[in-house]
């Protein structure tokens, strides 16, 4: 029977529980066990069967199970005390309430993804990207950071995966009922839900509701189309993450950054809280947020598109995460056109402006292409990678915008990721620290450094247990795979004794594009097999991970996995575990002793979840991409050799894989394996402290969140700041400086160059002095920056490690003229060379490349 109509009751809490209904939607408690402890002692097994969501523990009690708990003093005392923590956990000042107290931060930031990670109740991720969103926000709210998150809710969610008997991936999209979740509707003062509604074309409306999940301190807005009053196609915007291709893609984009920036007043209105300084566009799906602002200071300022583009500009932060073409989302221009042409999408922004931002007008790229990277970057004048390597690799991979510069110049930096570990850090791991290093500084996910406080034999004992615990979720994991592949019980006994909680244990979770190279270990199955089926020094896998549902190639290489691990004689010794979440991560990273990752370099833009690994005391063996790069440092893991320069892409694989085995077999088993008279690993453990003191504090995402409060959020917002004063005399100044810039610069030109002071053979430290004579066309002497660049020359003359100094101006002579003159000392021995440029110069440039304008001698 189907019912005609649905209502969602509510629980009633009894006034002495009513605290539970905070603790259980503000989620915090995903990352406060004490927190998750109340919820469990409520029912343990219910705890269980519900996967630990409280939300649906407390929906699940009845009247009667109600008043008893209320009733229970010492239950009662428990949930007033656990309010007590998250209110002071709310209001008390932190970090950044101390770092701008002089009131250099922003007044708020607006942090809009694609996806979020922040607990497997909550599932409106796919990967590295939405976790990353999730730790950045939960840290933000741990250091007081005054952010707010922007997305979607995606009625389905990412999807669920299982496997057919043949281990071919089955997707499945349990629906989500928001009611069901931590999440309130956003409601106007008189109650209805607030709307956002933004003009489609062909006279079509799209309308959104706002959910608002509580992530600690930090609210996250959350965007649904499914309303009333919306078309079917509307309704199905959001039904999926990633879903859809071509218009759907395009309008979930609009719904996400020019609804996002209407969600964004909305709030503020409701809520009296400051409007957003400062907006990071967390990878390229959400950039139209720029232009829905730009439409906003064009109508309601009366700003000029220029002047509005560099008002714009100044606030907005871009994130790039990946190098990998395919993760970049691009569309045709004509679909710009169809979607955001005429005035209803965004009143006061023709599209002939918006075109030229995502396109591809530089070498090598294509025509009648929108790209959604290539805006992000030209709507911030602030952007980074999120490794050293990557941001590298990034500004190679971009220098087409900025053709007349080094590579070293482009503008885009870079701040490493991070992992928020009271999320990723197992309790017994915490416990262990908080007893030998200082109960406050883990409890607040630092303090790592003295790390080495901890009893080496403590900490083997705790990885034993650690072991053991994915040792039992596995077994309990692979045996309900197999009755959903089709086996009946009788036939699984054998999954009661996979895994042995005292064998070395290898770790390999990720999502499954092909850069990510999940099969690589299956180059020589032989091998692998013996390494698996070692009688002294046996090694066992734990292997998962999602492809996305239109990958056929992704699905294969499961599949390969899947049917390698099915075969009897080395079952017990791997495993695939279907459905890579969080939760299941949470048990994974702990109890694996080593973390595997094998990219082909450099398509691994950072990579998090070794440093999750680290943080529980794994080692991490790795190709030397992303994160892995900058930090392995010979004792806190192993580095896989990369074949780079091998163009053969079988060759490559089969010379990397060998080295994979021979370091397992080798190093890490041999070092495992290697027991004192106490049957303990001493060196082993030696670089599992080593890991955890050194690369502790580095990998935490409080230490990522205060590099983008300090090096990017902060400059963002005071350029903001100075950009909008006096009715925005900034914005309009540096515009017009653009223009004439841009104008004149063809007819800049380094006319001649003398130096003196040098002769035949210069010693360090002896000063050349140059006099540049340069034509400036209609620019002052003021509009430029005339530089010496020098560095170290090559046979071909190309520089190298160069530095710049700005010279003075010494005359102007024939009108447009001048004479500029400084010096240089020479700071080094052998081939020194150096040249002179132009570049624009103005107050509201963050970079000297940020117009691509130069002029070479
Ligand atoms: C950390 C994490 C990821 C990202 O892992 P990478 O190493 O960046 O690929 C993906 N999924 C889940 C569930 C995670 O916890």
């Amino acid at each position: 029977m189907k019912a005609i109509r649905r209502f969602h009751v509510r629980t009633v809490l009894p006034e002495p529980l009513a605290p539970l209904g905070d603790l259980a939607t503000n989620l915090r408690w995903s990352w406060h066990s004490r927190t998750r402890d109340l919820f469990r002692d409520i029912d343990p097994s219910r705890w269980e069967a519900l996967a630990h969501d409280p939300v649906a523990l407390l929906a699940s009690l009845s009247t009667d199970e109600l008043e008893r708990l209320s009733h229970d003093e010492g239950f009662v005392s428990r949930v007033r005390e656990a309010a007590d923590g998250l209110h002071r956990y709310l209001e008390s000042p932190q970090w950044f309430q101390e770092w701008s107290a002089d009131g250099r931060g922003p007044s708020s930031i607006a942090y809009f993804s694609a996806e979020f990670g922040i607990t497997s109740v909550l599932p409106q991720y796919s990967g590295g990207l939405g976790i990353l969103a999730g730790d950045h926000l939960k840290s933000a709210s741990d250091l007081g950071v005054p952010i707010v998150g922007i997305g979607l809710f995606y009625k389905t969610g990412y999807f669920s995966q299982s496997l057919s008997r043949e281990g071919w991936q089955q997707e499945t999209y349990p629906v989500l009922d928001p009611d069901d979740l931590p999440l309130s509707v956003v409601r106007e003062a008189d109650g209805t839900p607030a709307q956002i509604v933004l003009p489609l074309p062909e006279g079509r409306v799209l309308r959104a509701h706002i959910w608002k999940a509580q992530v600690g301190r930090v609210p996250l807005l959350l965007l649904d189309s499914d309303v009333d009053g919306n078309d079917d196609a509307a309704r199905d915007l959001t039904n999926r993450l990633y879903g859809g291709g071509g218009d759907h893609r395009l309008q979930q984009e609009m719904l996400l950054g020019i609804g996002g920036v209407r969600a964004l007043r909305i709030w503020s209105r409701l809520t009296g809280g400051p409007e957003p300084e400062v907006y990071h566009c967390n990878e390229g799906h959400a950039g139209f947020l720029g232009l829905e602002r730009i439409s906003e200071l064009v109508t309601q300022h009366g700003l000029g598109f220029d002047d509005a583009l560099e008002a714009v500009r100044a606030g907005t932060v871009f994130t790039t995460h990946t190098p990998v073409p395919a993760g970049i989302d691009r569309f045709g221009a004509d679909q710009v056109r169809r979607f955001l042409g005429g005035e209803g999408a965004l009143p006061g922004v023709p599209v002939e402006r918006i075109l030229p931002l995502g396109a591809e007008d530089y070498d090598g790229g294509a025509a009648g292409i929108f790209n959604m990277a290539v805006m992000g970057l030209r709507l911030a004048q602030r952007a980074n990678g999120v490794s050293q390597l990557h941001g590298e690799v990034s500004r190679g991979m971009f220098d087409g915008l900025w053709p007349r510069f080094d590579d070293a110049e482009v503008p885009i930096t870079s701040i490493t990721n991070g992992v928020h570990s009271p999320t990723w850090v197992d309790r017994r791991v915490v416990e262990l620290g908080q007893r030998y290093v200082g109960g406050e500084r883990i409890r607040h996910g630092e303090g790592w450094e003295d790390a080495t406080n901890v009893p080496v034999h403590e900490m083997w004992g705790v990885k034993r247990e650690l072991r053991e615990q994915l040792v039992a979720d596995v077994r309990h994991r692979v045996r309900e795979s197999w009755v959903t592949r089709g086996a009946s019980a009788a036939e699984l006994g054998w999954t009661d004794e996979i895994l042995d909680p005292d064998v070395l244990t290898i770790g390999f979770a990720r999502r499954v594009p092909t850069y990510k190279r999940l099969t690589l270990m299956l180059r020589d199955p032989a091998r692998l097999r013996r390494l698996l089926l070692n009688p002294d020094r046996p090694v066992q896998l734990v292997i998962a991970g999602k492809a996305h549902p239109a990958d056929d190639t992704g699905k294969k290489l499961i599949q390969q996995m899947v049917q390698f691990a099915d075969d009897p004689k080395i079952r017990h010794r791997i495993a695939f575990l279907p459905n890579y979440d969080i939760a299941m991560a949470q048990q994974l990273y702990p109890g694996c002793d080593v973390w595997l990752n094998n990219p082909l370099r450099p398509f691994e833009a950072c990579g998090t979840s070794g440093m999750k690994a680290a943080l529980n005391g794994g080692l991490n063996l790795s190709i030397l991409d992303g994160w892995w790069d900058e930090w392995f440092d010979g004792q806190n893991g192993w580095a896989i050799p990369t074949a780079d320069g091998v163009e053969d892409p079988d060759r490559r694989d089969d010379l990397e894989a060998a080295a994979l085995y021979e370091l397992i077999e080798n190093h890490v088993a041999a070092l495992f394996y290697d027991r004192d008279d106490q049957g303990l690993p001493q060196r082993w453990m030696s670089m599992v402290m080593h890991t955890m003191s050194t690369l502790g504090p580095k990998v935490l995402a409080t230490r990522m969140v205060r590099d983008y409060v300090t090096q990017l959020y902060a400059p963002a917002a005071e350029a903001a700041r100075a950009r909008s004063a006096d009715d925005f005399a900034e914005a309009r100044a540096l515009a017009a400086y653009t223009e004439l810039a841009r104008r004149s610069f063809s007819h800049v030109n380094v006319d001649h160059v003398d130096s003196e002071g040098v002769g035949d053979s210069p010693q360090v430290g002896d000063r050349v002095r140059v006099k540049a004579y340069v034509s400036l066309g209609d620019l002052s002497p003021d509009d430029v920056e005339v530089q010496v660049v020098h560095g170290r020359a090559s046979r071909t003359d190309e520089l190298s490690e160069v530095q710049s100094i700005a010279l003075s101006h010494a005359e102007a002579y024939d009108g447009s003229r001048h004479r500029f003159e400084g010096e240089v000392a020479i700071p080094r021995t052998g081939a020194f060379g150096y040249t002179v440029r132009i570049l624009p110069k103005h107050p509201g440039l963050a970079s000297p490349a940020e117009l691509g304008l130069v002029v070479n001698a």
